[in-house]
């Protein structure tokens, strides 16, 4: 199964095109997770756990909640590379997901028993959570920036006509975390860059962004999370680059088109290029 789990991904996807990580697996397995808000033609969340090398995803209408009150419709969609966990940024028009992408909440989690023990849930094993999936009651717990407590996804069984089978359900259990009412959009701003949906769709060097860019990033403790933001910060001015070369020069029709697309980006790229050194650089003179 898990050699075959990236292939919708890759289908899916014209890697000339995005800015999207490809789709490799890796051996290593750890249990992060992400909550990406995507700005597509319909505004959703995606959520991801990391297992056997992947992204395990569901697309979240309306995103996750900790009112157990809220049974959040999860549609199951394709495993994602676990280098997706710190895409942030635009998949371009005429895309698959084109839209932006904000990293929304990320953290680490853990499987929990299927039975409780004691009344209390017990941390449990990855076999027992591949268990959980294929049986489609999976319970877990998150230690996110946003998001803490124990969760349930619950698969829906084919109840309305027409249904692809992939429909799950988002339930907080009760716990200490859980809250009265959640609304999740008071919470627009991204955990790694601190930017609001606007500022990742819009210019990325845009004033805003610039004139708060250490707020998100101060109280980050965990050193993952510290290296994801690291690597973010490296690796957006390459891909800003590349993607920008890749789009002038990889497309057989429309060459006139994209590469008047690519002139008219180009200046805002190396300006905003110019900002990141910086930031990262705090003696870089400036350009
Ligand atoms: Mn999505």
């Amino acid at each position: 199964m898990s050699a075959m789990a990236l292939e919708e991904y890759q289908r899916k996807r014209r890697f000339d095109a995005t800015p999207e990580p490809p789709a490799k697996l890796e051996t290593k397995s750890g249990h992060r997770f992400v909550v990406q808000k995507h700005r597509a033609t319909r505004l959703h969340y995606d959520f991801r756990l990391e297992l056997d090398g992947v992204l395990k995803s569901w697309a979240v209408p309306k995103g996750p909640s900790l009112d157990p009150a809220d049974k959040r419709l999860s549609m199951e969609v394709e495993d994602h590379p676990v280098s997706y966990f710190d895409f942030e940024g635009n998949i371009p028009a005429d895309n698959y997901g084109a839209g932006s992408v904000m990293v929304w909440d990320v953290g680490t989690w853990q499987p929990l028993s299927a039975v409780p023990v004691d009344g209390k849930y017990v941390a449990t094993t990855d076999d027992e959570a591949r268990a959980m999936l294929k049986k489609g009651d999976l319970k877990f717990r998150l230690k996110g920036k946003r998001l803490n407590g124990d969760f349930a996804l619950i698969k829906i069984r084919g109840r309305r006509p027409g249904s692809k089978g992939n429909e799950w359900l988002l339930i907080k259990k009760h716990d200490e975390h859980e809250v009265d009412e959640y609304d999740i959009d008071h919470y627009d701003s991204s955990v790694l860059t601190n930017r609001s949906m606007d500022e990742i769709a819009g210019d990325e060097g845009s004033a805003e962004w610039r004139s708060r860019p250490s707020g998100g990033r101060g109280k980050v403790k965990a050193p993952w999370l510290a290296d994801a933001i690291k690597k973010f910060d490296q690796k957006k001015a390459a891909e800003k680059k590349a993607v920008g070369a890749e789009q002038a020069a990889g497309k057989k029709t429309g060459a006139k088109k994209t590469s008047a697309k690519s002139a008219k980006a180009k200046p805002t790229d190396i300006r905003a290029t110019a900002e990141e050194k910086k930031t990262l650089n705090p003696r870089r003179k400036s350009a």
